[in-house]
């Protein structure tokens, strides 16, 4: 192996550039030359690739977003454009690339594997943490603390006017986000879509914590946790427990923003494992953490297969919130 390529695809995650930099800089201590593909797995369609030197990468570690870029291709969705893509891979004597991003970019590196025979590993760089072969995922830290600064702020204005406050953190269809940043920000209700819950049942808790004396409280609600959105169950919520709740939806900026040092740790070393895995010429796995060390896992098990919230932890929540 002797060129790589490495793109990040699907949402942008904060500590995407710090995994882009350990892949240049690691590939390079091995000896190998490095090209960045821009905006994801279009820019692979498209065969616009720019060469990358360790200085080509100073000064990102920091920085949210990514510097490659990230789009969503429709047409890497079918083995006619994916065929296109290899073969720009081909003419430009690419080995083996590093696809950073979520299921779906996971779903398009196993597809480049098995039609095209193209080594590739995926690094798991999305703020949900819904992938399968990692205890976390690249950027969910960084997330899960700006949407708790936010909360706490919150919470500081539910107090002083004695309100109920719903927020709106993202996850899609996950409650990962939600769930660590209820835990951390000491939510009275944390509504997930793992967990099913009624309008009735968040207004009783709700009810329950007034009676017995708190004067706020705060609902963190995972998106995608209610059919309708997080309004609907606010105003679900108020019609049966008789009382208003403000609303507010954290959306994009859960986004953006500087990594956090455990994010930047995590995209460092899963940025040097992809590398050693291509070099080891284990081409078609994803990287992660688990328990704390470096584990490959066959992209064919990675896609499509769901990781669970922590039972125990939506329990101790319950408990602390009393
Ligand atoms: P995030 O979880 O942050 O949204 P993601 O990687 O899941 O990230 P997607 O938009 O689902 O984001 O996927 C990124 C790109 O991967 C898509 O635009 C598409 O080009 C490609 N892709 C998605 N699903 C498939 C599939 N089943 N087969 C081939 N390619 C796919």
């Amino acid at each position: 192996m002797k060129r790589i390529a490495v793109l990040t695809s699907g949402g942008d995650a904060p500590g995407m550039n710090a995994a882009i930099r350990a892949v240049v800089r690691s590939a390079f201590a091995s000896g190998l030359e490095v090209f960045g593909v821009r905006r994801g797995y279009l820019g692979l369609l498209e065969g616009d690739f720019l060469s990358l030197g360790p200085r080509d990468v100073a000064n990102i570690l920091q920085r949210g977003g990514t510097i490659l870029l990230t789009a969503r291709s429709q047409e890497f969705l079918t083995e006619e454009g994916r065929a296109k893509a290899a073969s720009h891979l081909r003419e430009a004597r690419i080995d083996g690339l590093v696809a950073i991003g979520g299921d779906g970019t996971y779903r398009g590196a196993l597809a480049l594997v098995e039609e095209q025979g193209i080594p590739v590993v995926g690094v798991p760089g999305t703020i949900d943490n819904d992938l399968w072969g990692t205890d976390f995922t690249i950027g969910f830290d960084t997330a899960v603390n700006t949407a708790l600064g936010a909360i706490d702020r919150i919470r500081d204005t539910a107090a002083s006017h004695e309100r109920v406050f719903f927020i709106e953190v993202m996850g899609r269809q996950t409650g990962f986000i939600a769930l660590e940043v209820g835990v951390a920000g000491g939510a009275e209700v944390i509504v997930l879509p793992e967990v099913p819950t009624t309008p009735e049942a968040c207004a009783q808790v709700i009810l329950d914590s007034a009676s017995k004396g708190k004067r706020s409280s705060i609902v963190v609600v995972a998106e995608g946790a209610y059919p309708g959105g997080t309004s609907a169950l606010a105003e679900a919520v108020r019609r049966v427990g008789g009382f208003d709740g403000r609303v507010t939806v954290l959306g994009h900026i859960q986004r953006g923003g500087s990594p956090t040092a455990r994010d930047r740790v995590l995209a460092s070393r899963l940025g040097a494992g992809a590398v050693e895995a291509l070099t080891g010429g284990r081409g078609g796995v994803a990287v992660g953490v688990i328990a704390g060390e470096i584990a490959e896992v066959p992209l064919k098990e990675v896609v499509g297969r769901r990781k669970d919230i922590h039972r125990r932890l939506v329990e101790l929540a319950r408990i602390l919130s009393i």
